[in-house]
């Protein structure tokens, strides 16, 4: 039978290495692959005890359909968080998302139709590409440095683009490369937004996951024109299998946001968003998001000191203030994809996730995306000390 698919279809492609990482489910293999968080945070007793009190008693109400953009109580809840973080918001700013990927979903699908052009960092989130891709954008990239997206390349971009209609950006502890984008850009980057005319979509999952440094301010706080739509996530501060997250933004693109969310699915589970808004109102997250911390934080620096103590010299890799991400930068010719399936994981038994995918346009081959969030502290030592020791055995050969 030969189906005639949409076009679209042509931009909804599993992907190579999807395949590569399928590996990572092996038990002898140490994958520092997956971007999962680490379940043993999970808060198992307490969300027992709200899933338990959303439907005991008389818990009709938290097994009925709901209001399309989320009950009022949670999307107070979360306002409140965003206020604390220094975004001026109420409940109507709030929509509540089947976690933060049905927010990259729904904004392609208001903003974007074919070829319009989507600015990316590069490189970017995959789950971004993947959102966007049904849409059929045509991608623009700016170039990072250790501060994040490069400012004057973006103006460029935009000169080149001028049409661009929107602008993604994950600017806490971004996935891939674990790089923080600065004060002074984040204003910047809103003042060419009012100048260029595009939206800018802040992508920020792992924001509350910092270990060390300030804060730094949202772009939605520096936003003058409601132009920027801010997407957060509970999948790596509470669980990621309740699948929650939020979208605050103006009034008018949250209610147009609604819109499609009730085309899409109707409304998130309403067990899952009373369980999380009763989480919210017995427990203190926030000294559970402290608990988190603690723990990446000493798994970042396992990782980056035992890479420090095996890797040959010409490796780079970024030194990440948060997140679950360190990226590298091996010599220009080298292959990551290939050196993954012939040597990483038959010799060293070490999975990571090529770069290469990461790359909207043109891929770069000689990077690989590293997590220190699921695994113990031996195995980090282990599986990193594998990948070192091979990596300067083939220099040396
Ligand atoms: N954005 C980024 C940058 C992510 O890394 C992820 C999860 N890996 C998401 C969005 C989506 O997360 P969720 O849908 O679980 O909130």
């Amino acid at each position: 039978m030969n189906i005639r698919l949409a076009n679209r279809m042509t931009r909804v492609q599993p992907s190579a290495i999807r395949e590569l990482l399928r590996h990572g489910a092996d038990p002898r293999i140490i994958s520092f692959g997956g971007g999962y968080p680490d379940s043993s945070l999970f808060p198992l007793e307490q969300l027992e005890a709200v899933y338990h009190a959303s439907i005991a008693g008389d818990g009709r109400e938290a097994l009925q359909y709901t209001v399309s953009n989320g009950p009022l109580k949670l999307r107070e809840q979360i306002a409140s968080r965003m206020r604390k973080d220094g975004v001026e918001c109420g409940a109507d700013n709030v929509l509540v998302l089947q976690g933060g990927q049905q927010g990259l979903d729904l904004v392609a699908k208001m903003l974007i139709d074919k070829d319009d052009v989507i600015v990316t960092e590069n490189p970017t989130f995959l789950g971004a590409l993947i959102a966007f891709n049904p849409c059929e954008p045509r991608y623009a990239v700016v170039k990072m440095d250790d501060d994040g997206m490069d400012m004057d390349d973006l103006e460029r971009t935009l000169k080149e683009n001028p049409a661009a209609k929107l602008l993604y950006t994950v600017p806490d502890f971004q996935n891939p490369t674990g790089v923080t984008l600065s004060r002074e850009r984040r204003k910047r980057l809103v003042e060419l937004a009012n100048r260029f005319d595009f939206v800018i979509l802040e992508d920020t999952p792992y924001r509350e996951l910092r270990y060390q440094g300030e804060t730094i301010p949202t772009i939605k706080s520096f936003d003058t024109e409601g132009r920027v739509i801010y997407l957060g996530s509970f999948s790596k501060i509470l669980t990621p299998g309740m699948r929650l997250g939020w979208a605050v933004g103006s009034e008018d693109l949250i209610q147009r946001l609604g819109l499609l969310k009730l085309a899409a699915d109707t409304q998130c589970s309403t067990l899952n968003m009373a369980a999380a808004s009763l989480f919210l109102d017995k427990y203190d997250i926030d000294a559970h998001i402290a608990t988190i911390r603690r723990t990446y934080r000493r798994k970042k620096e396992l990782m980056l000191d035992t890479i420090r103590r095996t890797f040959p010299q010409d490796v780079a890799f970024t030194e990440p203030s948060g997140g679950m991400f360190t990226w590298l930068t091996f010599p220009e010719n080298f292959d990551t994809t290939r050196f993954m399936a012939d040597h990483a994981l038959p010799e060293a038994r070490v999975a990571y996730v090529p770069g290469a995918t990461f790359f909207p346009l043109e891929q770069q081959v000689n990077h690989a995306r590293l997590s220190y969030s699921t695994h113990t502290d031996e195995a980090i030592v282990q599986g990193i000390t594998a990948l070192g020791r091979l990596l300067t055995s083939r220099r040396g050969a």
